[in-house]
């Protein structure tokens, strides 16, 4: 061996690598927690091989115990400071805990020492598009109090969803109209296809056929958002209603729940906070176009128009005549 090199009497070594290479197997059969019990032998008998932290580091990953990976991981870090694969995996788990920046930091490390790696350099560029993605999640759910479910259907479904496509919930309605669904399916069809962001308080189906409205209530303000970037001018053969041959795309606005009274009939223009946005434009429409001196979001195009807004229009359009 060589002097910079951890001695230990051959003996340990062989033993630990004995442990090891059974708990190799046990891995190749994924039963990882005799593979764990194994490994920590190896490392009980060689607290300086790096090899055998490593090796129980992925065990630990897939069995989503991570901070005991990163445990490990920075345990084989400290005792191999040049091995490029020891911050690989540690990106990987830093990405499970959503720290993006020291993801980055680490497959830039890991870059620095195997410039070759074609494995890094992907995982680099598939880091900084999720990356992105999930800065905004992050970004959109802070403040809220969601409960853990909801956070994790979200999650979960994030991917589901073009970031440009989530409009802002500017009054925290929690709940959404949809146009365009087929009046015959089933409550049961609605709660199974429109619970992906959050679960189901209530289903509300009223007017006639012609003019339909769908009223779904959610617990709190951000599934409606991801339900309405799912949904919005999607045409679903299952969902939607048909108009002679042809299927009509969903249409979804916000909507008050019942519970939200200050919401329902009437509404000051902008909440508290004062919006830049465009009222007209997340309403009934702008006339001004280009010209309107207020921001014109394309995700929040009607969004926030109540039927009654619709019928006011209309009556107001009728007393000028
Ligand atoms: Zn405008």
């Amino acid at each position: 061996m060589e002097g910079d090199q951890p001695i230990y009497d051959d003996y340990k070594l062989n033993e630990a690598m004995e442990f090891a290479k059974k708990a190799n197997s046990y891995v190749m059969n994924d039963e990882l927690l005799q593979a764990v019990k194994l490994y920590t032998k190896s490392i009980e008998l060689c607290p300086n091989e790096h090899r055998f932290c490593i090796n129980r580091t992925l065990c630990y990953i897939k069995m989503d115990y991570i901070f005991l990976a990163l445990n490990d991981i920075n345990r084989a870090i400290e005792l191999e400071p040049t091995n490029s694969k020891c911050f690989f995996i540690r990106s990987k788990i830093f990405k499970i805990l959503n720290e993006y920046e020291m993801a980055e930091k680490d497959l830039q490390k890991a870059a620095n020492l195997d410039p070759t790696c074609e494995e890094i350099m992907d995982e680099i560029n598939h880091l900084k598009k999720s990356g992105q993605d999930n800065y905004l999640l992050k970004d959109r759910l802070s403040g809220y109090n969601l409960n853990d479910k909801t956070y994790y259907k979200i999650k979960v479904n994030f991917h589901l969803i073009h970031a440009p496509n989530l409009p802002t919930n500017l009054w925290n309605y929690h709940g959404i109209r949809i146009e365009n669904l087929n009046p015959k399916i089933s409550i049961e069809t609605i709660c199974s296809n429109f619970n992906l962001f959050g679960d189901i308080i209530d289903v509300k189906r009223v007017g006639r056929l012609t003019a339909y409205n769908t009223f779904i209530f959610y617990e709190n303000p951000v599934t409606p958002m991801f339900t309405i970037a799912y949904f919005q001018n999607r045409i679903d053969e299952e969902l939607c209603a048909k108009e002679w041959k042809t299927f009509k795309p969903m249409k979804l606005y916000f909507a008050p729940t019942d519970n939200q009274n200050e919401l329902k009939f009437f509404r000051p223009k902008y909440p508290i906070q004062n919006s830049q946005e465009c009222y007209y434009w997340r309403t009934t429409s702008c006339n001004l176009n280009n010209h309107c001196s207020k921001w014109h979001i394309v995700a929040n195009k009607n969004i926030d128009t109540q039927i009654w807004m619709k019928e006011k229009t209309c009556d107001q359009f009728n007393n000028k005549k």
